[in-house]
């Protein structure tokens, strides 16, 4: 990447232009970075070329204008590339974008779920990947337009290991637009207490179509949040990754309390034919046991249970 001065000459894109895409590009190009989106949804590169990204956060409404299209449409080199499509959809979003990226190039995932950067990285290779994880919220209102209210952070690192030039430069970049973005050596952790928090309130959301008050109001949802929790600390344990177990207990307390009203992402996509994140959520919690012999019942379960309700429509 090009020098720290000059780092509002970076030129971004972002692949996957739906709430947190829109999220990110907005702030992004407010901050007065190049941002161009990549999607494969007509309908979504219709609204965001016609009217631009709309955000609502705590700061106001914005507007901004920005170039959005297939990456097929896209010649010119970017600086870097932020993956921001459904896990399920990161390999085929690096591919098609593969060419506008260059040797100086940088790819980073904040996506949930467990292995997108691996995924990345098999397309770019792992010396020019930085992932991490992020918890600002986001909603699509409509195609272009994006509601987050409450405030988030971002937590990142090299997939190389160790303090990079670069990530510093991708970390400096975010934190211009306003994202709360501190490098983490240990943000497998953080990635591993998201993704065991997700795999309790998305898996049970989705399959008993409650969303948080349901599952906070059931007398059976908090001894089942109890085991999906302990089956993921088993795996970390057994895969040597320091989690917050009092951390994620707390976050989950948390959201039964004072989010009732929300309905999971996993839930979202159910009600709205969409495929779910189960493989990159329960799925790949169920993998990562067996590979390190620890038993995960009913993660497993609840798992087999989503996947035979993720029926998109054709
Ligand atoms: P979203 O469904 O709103 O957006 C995903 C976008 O990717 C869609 O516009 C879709 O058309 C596009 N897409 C699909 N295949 C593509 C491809 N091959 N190439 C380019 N674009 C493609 O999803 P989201 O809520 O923005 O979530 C994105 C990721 O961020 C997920 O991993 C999610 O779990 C994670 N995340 C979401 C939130 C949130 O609050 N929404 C918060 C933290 C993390």
């Amino acid at each position: 990447m090009r020098d720290l001065a000059s780092r509002n000459a970076l030129r971004i894109a972002i692949t996957g232009a739906g709430a947190m895409g829109g999220l990110f590009g907005a702030r992004l190009a407010l901050a007065g970075y190049e941002t161009v989106l990549i999607d494969v949804d007509p309908a979504r590169l219709a609204a965001i070329s016609a009217h631009g990204l709309s955000l609502e956060d705590d700061a106001g409404s914005h507007r901004v204008s920005v170039t959005a299209g297939l990456a097929e449409d896209f010649a010119e080199p970017v600086d870097l590339l932020i993956v921001f499509t459904k896990s399920m959809n990161t390999g085929d979003a690096i591919r098609a974008a593969q060419h506008i990226l260059q040797a100086h190039s940088w790819v980073l995932t904040l996506q949930n779920g467990i292995g997108n950067e691996r995924t990345v990285a098999a397309v770019v290779g792992k010396e020019r990947v930085a992932f991490g994880v992020t918890t600002w919220p986001a909603d699509l209102i409509a195609p272009g337009r994006v509601r987050s209210h409450g405030a988030g952070i971002v937590r990142l690192w090299s997939m190389t290991g160790g303090i990079t030039p670069q990530i510093e430069k991708i970390a400096a970049v975010l934190n211009d637009a306003a994202f709360a973005c501190v490098l983490d050596k240990d943000v497998r952790s953080a990635i591993w207490e998201k993704v065991i928090f997700n795999a309790a309130m998305n898996g049970i959301s989705a399959v008993t179509r409650n969303s948080v008050g349901g599952i906070a109001d059931s007398t059976d949802g908090t001894p089942l949040i109890a085991r999906i929790v302990e089956e993921g600390l088993a795996v970390t344990a057994a895969c040597g990754i320091p989690v917050d177990a009092a951390a994620i207990r707390a976050a989950i307390s948390h959201a039964l309390l004072n989010h009732r009203a929300h309905k999971p992402s996993m839930l979202q996509d159910i009600e709205a034919h969409r495929p779910t994140e189960v493989e990159a959520i329960l799925g790949a919690i169920g993998r990562e046991a067996r590979s390190v012999n620890v038993s995960t019942p009913v993660i497993d379960t609840l798992a087999s249970l989503v996947r035979i309700i993720d029926r998109p429509r054709s």
